[in-house]
């Protein structure tokens, strides 16, 4: 019989999110195990299956968790058994990637492999720093080459006299280590000390950084600023295009380190918004949203709701939570009955909308419970109406108590709760240590709280953004000051304000 057992050997490209293929993505979706190494972007590992094992096999320069040999055997080892084995790989597999030695390993062994290509650093990395590796009015030829051969070789493999020689541009990999060397030989064999030269620290991610020089003043140049690898490095007269197409960096978070707070599961929205303005991302969830303690109660109110004359949601988390409740107890959208609709705000009512629901009531402006209180006041006449209110257990008391001191007949439906984050974050925990940030961000007085509760020093200087007035609030009772608050108390509202922050 032959085994369903496969190993992918995937490029996850340089690191921007956005620069995984399509048929990557597909191979980390079938993977049984996923084996990653230290420049892939452990983002992708959530397109896994969440009973998908995870192998990390490290490798920096000089720090190799696993040595090749070992990984090989892993990889043969686990496809034999019959597992999709997902290899994951940063840049291209088979540029500087150790992807054929694999290959080659899986092909003696028999066993089922495929390459799936990605997009190199050697490429992308200067596209990202406004320098095309080819241009028609520079040079028509591209040379790309390792700074880092293998140390168990003798002499250098790499030919300086012919790699001073060659016409056009020269890119290379792993060579910030040995940058006075690299330079230095090609100088001496011919290659002219003025030619223009960069550096691509992180390229595509948020923290790209860019050093720029001459071949002749680089190996300097990195000493003085302590410029540190991974980088990929690229000579020649392109580097003079960066003034005129510097894309990248010059988007208006560019170099902004930001922390966001809220749950894994509702950071991405926030983070993409900031990402796209270019601010380097640091998700690092202090809550988790779990199921409240009392689910029966639950789930008994949301089998009535059809009952009452309006549900109350005040979150994005109570209408998720409602509606998978919902739909566990019912399989017709239709038994939600002829009950009205009122938010708390945009964010909250795109939740229902995605469930084809309209939202009959939402504060004009002040997306906040007594906003919410006034919409009411403004609109309904709501003396014995009954209402069902979808909250958090840990939700302050103004819903119920001003909607039941203008008669209404108010239930608490207990949606959900808000844990602290553990483990999630440990990993984002330690970059903040070690990097620092520029701004955090706090979308619920939750996040607020879990975060001050981890006992994380915050960096000197920070600076501290805020949705609305009752997270502000939280921030300054614990004895912080808010530096950028939203004036509309949503996450675009959010990035806009501090997008106006920093302008
Ligand atoms: N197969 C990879 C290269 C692996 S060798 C590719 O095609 O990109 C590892 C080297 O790649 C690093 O030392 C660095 O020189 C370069 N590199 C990979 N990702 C990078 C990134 N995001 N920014 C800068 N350099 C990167």
């Amino acid at each position: 019989m032959k085994s369903k057992g496969i190993c992918y050997l995937v490029g996850t490209g340089p690191g921007d999110p956005g620069l995984l293929t399509l048929k990557g993505k597909d191979c980390i979706e079938a993977a049984d195990v996923l084996v990653y190494d230290y420049l892939c972007n452990p983002e992708f590992l959530r397109f896994a299956r969440p009973e998908a094992e995870k192998i990390y096999v490290g490798k920096k320069a000089r720090d190799h968790t696993k040595t090749q040999d070992e990984i090989n055997e892993i990889i043969v080892k686990l496809a034999r058994e019959g597992k999709v084995v997902t290899r994951l790989k940063g840049g291209d597999p088979v540029l500087f990637g150790r992807g054929a030695e694999e290959a080659g390993e899986l092909a003696n062994a028999g066993v089922r492999f495929e390459i799936v290509p990605g997009i190199t650093s050697a490429i992308a990395g200067p596209a990202y720093a406004g320098i095309p590796v080819t241009h028609r009015e520079h040079c028509s030829q591209l040379t790309i080459f390792t700074g880092h051969e293998d140390p168990t070789k003798p002499e250098t493999s790499l030919d300086y006299e012919k790699l001073a020689k060659a016409d056009g541009t020269k890119v290379f990999l792993m060579g910030v280590e040995r940058i006075d060397e690299i330079t230095s030989q090609l100088i001496k064999h011919g290659a002219a000390a003025t030619t223009p030269m960069a550096l691509v620290r992180w390229a595509t991610l948020g923290r790209q950084q860019t050093l720029v020089a001459t071949l002749g003043t680089m190996a300097a140049k990195v000493k003085e600023t302590g410029f540190k690898a991974p980088a990929v490095a690229v000579v020649g007269d392109v580097v003079t295009e960066r003034d005129k197409i510097n894309w990248f960096e010059s988007r208006p978070l560019f170099g902004r380190r930001i922390v966001v707070t809220r749950t894994r599961h509702q950071a991405g929205a926030l983070t993409k918004k900031l990402a796209a303005l270019g601010a380097d991302v640091i998700e690092l969830p202090t809550i988790r949203i779990e199921e409240p303690h009392n689910r029966m109660a639950f789930g008994e109110l949301v089998q009535d709701a059809h009952t009452y004359d309006w549900i109350v949601f005040t979150s994005p988390n109570g209408v998720d939570a409602f509606f998978k409740m919902f739909y566990k107890l019912y399989n017709d959208a239709r038994e939600i009955g002829g009950v009205k609709i009122a938010v708390i705000g945009p964010g909250t009512a795109d939740k229902v909308r995605e469930q084809h629901l309209t939202v009959d009531l939402m504060p004009e402006k002040d997306f906040v419970a007594e906003g919410l209180v006034k919409a009411f006041k403004d609109h309904h006449n709501i003396e014995n109406s009954t209402i069902l209110w979808v909250r958090a257990e840990e939700a302050r008391e103004v819903i119920a108590n001003e909607l039941t001191g203008m008669g209404g007949i108010v239930d608490e439906a207990i949606a959900y709760r808000t844990v602290p984050e553990k483990e999630d974050n440990l990993e984002a925990l330690a970059r903040l240590k070690e990097e620092g940030a520029d701004m955090i961000t706090f979308t619920s007085s939750s996040t607020v709280e879990h975060f001050l509760d981890l006992g994380v020093a915050l960096p000197a200087g920070i600076k501290i953004a805020s949705i609305g007035p009752v997270t502000s609030a939280t921030i300054k009772k614990r004895g912080l000051k808010v530096d950028v608050s939203a004036k509309e108390h949503t996450i675009p509202g959010l990035v806009a304000a501090i997008e106006k922050f920093y302008a």
